[in-house]
Parts: structure tokens; C-alpha cells; sequence
């Protein structure tokens, strides 16, 4: 798929009346309250479902976690290159 949607669902909350709607995709300009017909809405997105970037900032700080835990031996290694120089 490489469609750019929004990612996750964004759910837009009626402000008359508290229903909410769903949008998976892209969020309408103006939407319209299936329940008592407003058009004021409180949105909220919520990345439900990770896509690739999402994807990748996690493996990155997985990495970075993981370089962290060996990050006492690599320390000593660039001290001791930066003595050698
Ligand atoms: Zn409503």
C-alpha cells in the first residue's frame, strides 16, 4: 500500500453531542454528526496501527537501547583510541 493516509484512526467527537466517528483514512474537511446533525468536533488521532516510519523509530530506539547496554565497553574503546592519538 502507498497510499499516505493518516496513521492509525482518528476519531472525531461530536461536541453537541458526544458521538463519535471514525475516519481510518483521511478526516473530511467537515464532517457531519450522523446523530444530531453537528459540525463541531473535537479530533483526537490515535496510531492504532504502526506503518513503516513507525516502524523504523522503534527499531531505532531499540538500537540505541541496545547500544546503551553496551556502551561501557565501546566507551574504553574510543578512550583508548583517543589516547593513542
Ligand atoms: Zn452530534
Amino acid at each position: 500500500m502507498g497510499s499516505r493516509n493518516v496513521n492509525g484512526v482518528v476519531t472525531l467527537v461530536c461536541i453537541t453531542c458526544g458521538k463519535e466517528l471514525y475516519f481510518t483514512h483521511d478526516v473530511p474537511a467537515a464532517a457531519t454528526c450522523t446523530q444530531c446533525a453537528g459540525t463541531v468536533f473535537r479530533t483526537f488521532s490515535t496510531p492504532t496501527e504502526p506503518d513503516e516510519a513507525a516502524i523504523d523509530a522503534l527499531e531505532v530506539q531499540a538500537r540505541s537501547m541496545a547500544y546503551g547496554d553496551s556502551s561501557p565497553e565501546t566507551t574504553r574503546g574510543d578512550v583508548r583510541d583517543l589516547d593513542l592519538l
